[in-house]
């Protein structure tokens, strides 16, 4: 009997051992880096797979691990949410940054994201005011990082001052986004009262104005692009200043408000990535950096020609060859084995909606703006003349509140007829008014959109477009926002550090990157963290 005690004692203890060292991967990653590609459906791998080489994309599927399946889970899907959600691991109904603006009711104005009059911005000719990541109220991944590890440098880069700012957190050390008049890398000063040295010198340097010295034409030959539309077809914006929306692009040497709708605006946020490694030593010393980096230009080439155009393919086959040079650096600079690399996107995009109605597909343009006075009109006829919506913004009503309560009209009320006039309109699928316990809704629908609200910030009443319809004023280019899987199912790749090769199908939330992360690095999840680490990624 004490023999069989012992002998369990022992095998117990060695199962214990053998599975606590199996399950802990000391040393952590000397480096983090984020890459956050604005705009990239998940199909876009393997649509442009034939224009890509062998270092960039291609490299990071056949080396590292692909989760097929991320999603994120909530409604708005644009770009302030999606950056936040990723670093954060909480939704909008958490993390606060239910869209890229919002309604702010005690202000009586719409206001921006990242917006901050404490603050101004450094490193412009004239400073004005700057931003910060305030109203983000979930700390992120980096903060926590930050907060058990001060010797860690935490840096944000995008073109888009969100992209830079909400993923680098409140205890970033940095956070650099693009002056598109100046053509200068510029913060806020709730970083810094001054540039560091080598960002200014990298604004001052004659290399930047190389980014606008080439014309955009395509990188490969024509017949490689067999996946786009013509460059002829309606479905396209030009880009300012020019009339059709073909190629040659023509770039003026010196003109950096056309670069961020070129692809070379990529690499000039790359050249700038590998510039703040150099520069910041990060993963040179001994505890973990992250460098959270985001490229702008997809979304705006997207926003501009639509998924379908050669733009846009082309954009992401120069993007290709940004990301294999960006890693090309890293295994030379720091090692492939020391650094955790994951590539995601914030949003996805829709298929251009007029392009879809020739295919025979379901959808169209909602011009929600063109709807406003005919909404207060249809109020108006049953409780007398008078402003009843206060503003409408990305499928969201806000009703006038102070009108409604001195007309002494229960907002239940308004909020209902609001609510059966969007039910009566084309394109619409169903409506939520939280506030008042009024949901149109499937409960897949209403969960998703639950999970973006957040009552201080979101609309009073909220509408969801149909599958294949569209928030978008122009009838050419296309847009993101919707729960459906095209803006809502992105790339999710992990690379690099301790990651086996490997992909998985298995559905994952994209607020399941943070806590992964934390997983890993052993250090606390964000404080709005809802989401799990994800165990099906196969580690060395
Ligand atoms: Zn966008």
């Amino acid at each position: 009997m004490k023999k069989t005690v012992l002998l369990s004692c022992i095998l117990t203890f060695s199962v214990y051992f053998i599975s606590a060292q199996k399950n802990i991967y000391p040393p952590a990653p000397k480096l983090v880096v984020g890459i956050v590609i604005d705009q990239m459906r998940y199909d876009f791998l393997w649509r442009f797979w034939d224009l890509y080489g062998d270092g960039g994309f291609k490299r990071l599927v056949n080396e590292g691990f692909l989760c097929r399946n991320a999603r994120y889970n909530y409604f708005l899907t644009t770009t302030a949410p999606g950056h936040s959600t990723i670093y954060t691991g909480a939704p909008p109904a958490i993390h606060g940054i239910v869209d890229n603006n919002w309604y702010d009711r005690q202000k009586q104005q719409m206001i921006y994201c990242a917006s901050d009059s404490d603050t101004k911005t450094v490193g412009n000719v004239s400073s004005s005011e700057g931003s910060s990541p305030k109203n983000l109220l979930s700390s992120t991944i980096t903060d926590e990082l930050k907060l058990i590890s001060k010797d860690s440098r935490v840096i944000g880069l995008a073109l888009k001052d969100r992209s830079a700012i909400m993923p680098a957190g409140h205890l970033s050390d940095g956070s650099y986004w693009f002056d598109s008049k100046t053509g200068n890398w510029i913060t806020s000063t709730w970083y810094m009262d001054t540039l560091p040295i080598w960002l200014d010198q990298f604004n001052k340097s004659q290399k930047k104005e190389n980014y606008t010295a080439t014309d955009w034409t395509l990188l490969l030959p024509r017949k490689n692009y067999l996946m786009c539309t013509n460059d002829t077809v309606p479905f396209e914006n030009p880009l300012p200043g020019e009339t059709l929306p073909i190629f040659p692009h023509k770039i003026n040497r010196g003109n950096f408000s056309l670069l961020p709708n070129t692809p070379f605006a990529n690499t000039m946020t790359k050249d700038l990535a590998i510039e703040t490694v150099k520069k910041e030593q990060l993963g040179k010393r001994k505890v973990t950096d992250f460098l959270c980096i985001s490229f702008s230009s997809p979304d705006l080439i997207g926003h501009t020609f639509g998924p379908n155009s050669l733009e846009i393919a082309d954009c992401y086959a120069r993007l290709d060859r940004d990301l294999s040079s960006l890693l090309q650096f890293i295994d030379s600079a720091i090692g492939k084995e020391n650094v955790l690399v994951f590539l995601t996107a914030d949003h996805g995009v829709a298929i251009n909606a007029a392009l879809a109605h020739d295919e025979q597909l379901n959808g169209g343009f909602f011009h929600a703006d063109s709807l406003r006075d005919q909404l207060n009109q249809y109020v108006s006829s049953f409780y007398g003349q008078g402003e009843w919506i206060t503003a409408m913004s990305d499928q969201q009503v806000y009703l006038n509140q102070q009108f409604i309560a001195s007309n002494k009209i229960a907002g239940s009320e308004i909020a209902e007829k609001v609510s059966d006039f969007f039910l009566m309109q084309k394109g619409i699928l169903c409506t939520v008014a939280p506030k008042y316990h009024l949901n149109t809704c499937a409960p897949f629908v209403s969960n998703t959109l639950m999970n973006g609200y957040q009552p201080e910030r979101s609309g009073d009443v909220i509408y969801s477009l149909a599958p294949g319809w569209i928030d978008w004023s122009s009838p050419r280019g296309s847009s993101h926002g919707t729960l459906y899987d095209y803006d809502a199912h992105v790339p999710l790749i992990w690379y690099g550090w301790k990651i086996d090769h490997g992909s998985s199908a298995e559905p994952v939330g994209i607020p399941d990157i943070a806590p992964t992360i934390s997983d890993w690095l052993h250090i606390a999840y964000p404080s709005g963290c809802t989401g799990k680490p994800i165990t099906v990624i196969g580690m060395k």
